[in-house]
């Protein structure tokens, strides 16, 4: 029997509303993904992205197809994977530290032990000054470095990222970037990431998945061929640009076509 892949999602689709006003958010979207590789969902606003995380967040049922992550399927059972979004969530009333270690104690952890469990990622992430501090205290930066740790101590094999960075400064975002890497590198993580930004899913990802609209599907799928971890002196060079101008090209086309519609 060949091997089952690891994360796999099979023909789901997703329709909204009914009649002149229905949206088909997602149509017969299929991919899977191995183990320790981070995949970059890429396409405009509005083709569905979010819809899709949502789903295999368990979190919203499809019209038709199936999640599994390891043969057992997702579809309508929270909690299997751990979800960070472009908001970063956090609790206003509890510190840095009471907000990180939040998915611990929920699991009963006492406290103590539970911050001691999250030091190490809390230190990688700059975040050990800042742990007596509340989130309308930090920086916007600081804010989702304080996520980012919240949604690794969940503990969860499988990490969905929906635009973590997205409401970031350039510079900010980058040292995110380049945080996020290091620390998927170190601890095998399994990354599901959604972006509208080429250069982000070129500098974070394995390989793309990318998307179109109206419906929702998949218009394109590469394989990065370049080692990570990548910088951007390696975005600049000749196989990676192909590559970026193929995906833009194939956006471009997309939008276009919309416009005529
Ligand atoms: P993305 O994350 O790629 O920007 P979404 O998944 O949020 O896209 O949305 C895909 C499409 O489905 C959009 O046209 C959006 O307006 C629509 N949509 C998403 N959620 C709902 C909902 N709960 N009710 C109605 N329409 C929705
Ligand atoms: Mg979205």
């Amino acid at each position: 029997m060949p091997e089952q892949p690891y994360l796999q999602v099979k023909g789901l689709s997703k329709a909204f509303g009914s009649g002149p006003n229905a949206v088909t958010a997602l149509k017969d979207v299929s991919f899977t993904l191995d183990q320790g590789k981070f995949l970059a969902v890429l396409g405009p606003s509005g083709c569905g992205k979010s819809t899709l995380f949502n789903i295999i967040a368990g979190l919203m049922a499809p019209d038709g197809g199936d999640v599994t992550l390891q043969g057992e399927s997702l579809l309508m059972r929270p909690g299997r994977t751990g979800y960070m979004l472009q908001k970063d969530l956090l609790l206003p009333w509890r510190t840095v530290a009471d907000n990180i270690t939040l998915p611990q104690t929920l699991r009963g952890i006492r406290r103590r032990r539970a911050l001691e469990n999250a030091l190490e990622d809390a230190r990688a992430c700059g975040l050990e000054p800042l742990l007596h501090r509340r989130p309308d205290e930090l920086s916007g930066g600081q804010r989702q470095r304080a996520a980012l740790v919240r949604t690794l101590q969940s503990g969860k094999p499988l990490l969905l990222l929906d635009e973590p960075f997205g409401a970031l400064d350039a510079i900010t975002r980058l040292h995110l970037q380049e945080l996020l890497t290091s620390i998927c590198l170190q601890k095998r993580l399994t990354i599901l990431f959604v972006t509208h930004d080429v250069d982000e899913a070129l500098l974070l990802s394995d390989s793309v998945l990318v998307m179109g609209c109206q419906p929702g599907r998949i218009i394109g799928q590469y394989d990065l061929p370049q080692e990570k971890p990548r910088t951007l002196k390696t975005l600049a060079l000749p196989r990676l640009m192909a590559v970026k101008a193929e995906i833009m090209a194939l956006l471009d086309q997309e939008v276009k076509q919309h416009a005529k519609e």
